[in-house]
Formats: C-alpha cells, sequence, structure tokens
C-alpha cells in the first residue's frame, strides 16, 4: 500500500484553484495504488483552510506557524519531507505552479526520490504507476518509471479535475513544526499584480493577441473584456514589450486550458500551443489562411483582427 500526499497552495486566505486539481491527481493515485490520500497545508493562520481539504476525503496535515507565513521552498521543504515520512508517502505531489516548481525538487532532494514534472497523467499497470509528461513543447509524451522507493511529482493542473468534496470527511492532525535554523533565503516582498480581470490560468475564456496587433492590444482588451475573459499574449508580443510579461502563454509562459482560447494575430508556434492547446473550444483569428494555428482550431476566422475583434465586441455586448 503507498500513500499518496498532495502539497496545498494558499495565498490571501484562500486556497489556490491549482490544489483542487492536484488533489484529484493524488486521489487517482491512491485509487490506482490503494493507499491513503494525505494532503499537507503549511503557512500561518491556514487552520481555517484545512477543512475545505478534507472535505475532499484526504486525511490533512496543518503545520501553521511564524516560520512558514511565506512560501520559502527551504523552510517548507524539511517540514514537508517530515510530513511525508510520518504519513508514510510514497508519492508526494503539488500543482507544477511556480510555487509548485521551487518546492518539490527541494522535497525530492530530502527524501532521497526520483522526480516526474509538468505530469499529465498516470500510465503503467495497476500499483505499477509510470508518469506522463511531455517533452520538446509538448511534441513528444514521455511514460517515465521513478526506480526509487519515494516519488516526487508535480501535476499540470489543467490535465485533471478539480476535485469534488469526497464521500467522508477526512481527519485533520496539527503538525508540530520545526524550521531548521540558518535558512539560506529570506522574504523580502511580495509584489501581487493587481487586475479587474480573472487570473490568467483560472480565467473560464481567455483572449490572446500576438504580433499581428503590432503592439495595439486594445481590440484585444476590449473582446476579452466584453466576454469577462482575461487577457494573454504571445512571446513576440511580450518581447516587443508591448504587453507585461504575466499574460505570456506557452512553452515558457502561463499553461491555461479555458472552455475558450481566442488567438488574435498568432501564427500558432509550437511553442505557443504548448500553453493552450488544452483549451475546450479554440478560435483562431488571422489574416493567413495558411497560418499554422489554424490547424489546431475548432473555429478559424481568415480575417484582419482589427475589423473582426471589434464586430465580434459588438456582438457579444449586443447578445447581452
Ligand atoms: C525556447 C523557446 C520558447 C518559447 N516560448 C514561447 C512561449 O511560451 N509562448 C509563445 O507564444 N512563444 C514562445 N516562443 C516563440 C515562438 O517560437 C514564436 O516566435 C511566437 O509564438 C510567435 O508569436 P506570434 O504568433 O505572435 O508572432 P508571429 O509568428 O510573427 O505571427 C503573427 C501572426 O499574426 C498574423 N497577423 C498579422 N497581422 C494580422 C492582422 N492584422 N490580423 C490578423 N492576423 C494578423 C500573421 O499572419 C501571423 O500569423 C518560444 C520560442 C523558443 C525558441
Amino acid at each position: 500500500m503507498s500513500n499518496v500526499l498532495i502539497v496545498a497552495e494558499q495565498g490571501g486566505g484562500q486556497l489556490r484553484k491549482a490544489t483542487l486539481h492536484a488533489i484529484s491527481a493524488g486521489r487517482a493515485l491512491a485509487a490506482r495504488t490503494g493507499g491513503a490520500l494525505h494532503v499537507a497545508l503549511l503557512g500561518q493562520g491556514v487552520r481555517p483552510l484545512a477543512d475545505a481539504l478534507a472535505a475532499t476525503g484526504a486525511e490533512v496535515h496543518v503545520a501553521d506557524a511564524p516560520a512558514l507565513e511565506h512560501p520559502l521552498a527551504d523552510a517548507w521543504a524539511p517540514v514537508i519531507a517530515e510530513i511525508a515520512k510520518a504519513c508514510g508517502a510514497a508519492y508526494v505531489g503539488a500543482a507544477a505552479t511556480a510555487q509548485g516548481k521551487d518546492l518539490l525538487p527541494r522535497v525530492a532532494a530530502r527524501l532521497g526520490a526520483g522526480m516526474a514534472t509538468e505530469v499529465l497523467g498516470f500510465g503503467g499497470d495497476g500499483a505499477a504507476v509510470t508518469f506522463r509528461r511531455p517533452m520538446w513543447a509538448g511534441n513528444v509524451l514521455a511514460e517515465v518509471e521513478i526506480a526509487t522507493p519515494v516519488k516526487v511529482f508535480t501535476v499540470r493542473a489543467t490535465e485533471f479535475p478539480a476535485a469534488e468534496p469526497g464521500a467522508g470527511k477526512g481527519a485533520v492532525h496539527e503538525v508540530a513544526v520545526q524550521v531548521p535554523a540558518g535558512l539560506r533565503t529570506r522574504h523580502v516582498a511580495f509584489r501581487e499584480v493587481k487586475s479587474e480581470r480573472p487570473e490568467l490560468t483560472e480565467a473560464r475564456v481567455v483572449v490572446s493577441g500576438g504580433r499581428g496587433t503590432k503592439g495595439d492590444f486594445k481590440p484585444v482588451e476590449a473582446l476579452a473584456d466584453a466576454l469577462g475573459a482575461a487577457v494573454g499574449a504571445s512571446r513576440a508580443a511580450v518581447d516587443a514589450g508591448w504587453v507585461p510579461n504575466d499574460w505570456q502563454v506557452g512553452q515558457t509562459g502561463k499553461v491555461v486550458a479555458p472552455d475558450l482560447y481566442v488567438a488574435a494575430g498568432i501564427s500558432g508556434a509550437i511553442q505557443h500551443l504548448a500553453g493552450m492547446k488544452g483549451s475546450k473550444v479554440i478560435v483562431a483569428v488571422n489574416k493567413d489562411p495558411d497560418a499554422p494555428v489554424f490547424q489546431i482550431a475548432d473555429y478559424g476566422l481568415v480575417a484582419d483582427l482589427f475589423q473582426a475583434l471589434p464586430a465580434l465586441t459588438e456582438k457579444v455586448k449586443a447578445s447581452k
């Protein structure tokens, strides 16, 4: 029997949505291995969030201490490693967010564990689990076997549904925290980007612009606002300095899988597709009928975005 431990992510007094997706991956894994599902919740003043996690049926381990206020991998990794040992976890996972990517390799090192990152699904037979993960910007899917007794992984949240409340409520345990002295990092500041629009990775609808906008994102933003959407961008638009870095979608940007993704003036390079091809419905607006983006689009509009987007925006507004 191999227990599974998922590390929760929280901020601003709320659980991050990606955590529920990671829990659903953990639940699938526990069902395969016959183990129990555990969740580690770290931070300061986070105890009230434990009940929502326990409602998924997982057993929750809460480490609530001033030293854990900020998600410093240096401080959190030893605590998670201790929780993993205490609950007999053979699998330790988290969402492949900036925090998960920072934290989990350190947890793996402490547990002497092999690690698979950005996992899309589980393969193999019964309890012999393999990890499916993308390589070469998602053009190749590798099936990875981890040979160490403890296995660490991060999952792409877009590939797993959000965990619903389980049949039963899991127990909640308080963990005595021992953060080692002499940490090599310290928290200086957290500068949150405030926006009226939904967060890119959590939005139901994303409207993205590329080099075809020639730096004028007004039609992209107007359509996004009419749809209540987040705004994304190709790397070409970000590199040109037209829009902020945190709007970038793709291999070296954010991975999104909204219900609707509109790509305007974006050619569809593989590195961009790597970040959005899991979207449920893809609409491409491009004036080049041979643009590669049309190969993955559900709806393609061969048009000038400066005419098509305002027309679409008017239609959306009129339908409200
Ligand atoms: C290691 C690496 C990592 C990368 N990571 C990323 C990443 O994370 N995200 C990413 O996006 N890219 C990434 N790239 C860059 C990627 O290869 C492409 O260069 C980039 O995606 C191109 O952006 P684009 O589609 O906006 O521009 P282009 O490829 O120049 O396409 C512009 C498109 O706009 C169309 N167009 C022009 N005018 C109009 C108009 N008026 N109306 C409608 N359509 C119009 C054109 O027909 C064209 O298809 C990466 C590259 C490398 C090497």
